[in-house]
């Protein structure tokens, strides 16, 4: 939000364009929804409902993926700043990409809830 509202380019900050404020509003929605969900099977496990392992997984999957894809929006709304190394960008974005394959890969989590629901 920062950058956005000090960067100036064709002759009005980037945060004037609307076309960003969608994509800050997607980034909101995906760290929101993963907040949501990981919360969701925090209260899943406190419980030890019987649908834990399902709403674990998807937790891990949305948690992972989406806030991989907002650091990733965040380092292209930096623009090419956002490459460089003193900025810090590149490094959350590439300290997260490992998460999608750690503690069970997302694609095994999408075997997990597929699984779950082909036994309901
Ligand atoms: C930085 C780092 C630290 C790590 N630390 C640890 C650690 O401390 N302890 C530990 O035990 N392990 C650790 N790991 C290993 C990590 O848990 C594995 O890399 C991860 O579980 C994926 O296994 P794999 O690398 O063997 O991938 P593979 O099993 O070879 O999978 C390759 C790809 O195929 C997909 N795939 C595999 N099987 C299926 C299937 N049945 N259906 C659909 N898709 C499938 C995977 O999702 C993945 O995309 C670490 C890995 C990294 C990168």
């Amino acid at each position: 939000m920062a950058h956005l509202k000090q960067r100036t380019a064709f002759g009005k900050p980037l945060i004037d364009q609307s076309s960003l404020l969608f994509r800050l509003a997607d980034m909101e929605m995906d760290l929101q929804t993963a907040r949501t969900m990981l919360w969701r099977g925090a209260d899943a496990l406190d419980r030890g409902a019987p649908d834990v392992v399902a709403l674990c997984a998807i937790a891990k999957r949305v948690a992972t993926d989406n806030g991989f894809r907002v650091a990733n929006e965040a380092l292209q709304l930096h623009g090419g700043y956002g490459y460089l190394s003193e900025y810090g960008l590149e490094k959350i974005v590439r300290d997260l990409r490992v998460h999608q394959i750690l503690e069970g890969s997302n694609e095994i989590m999408q075997l997990i809830v597929g699984r779950t629901l082909a036994e309901a």
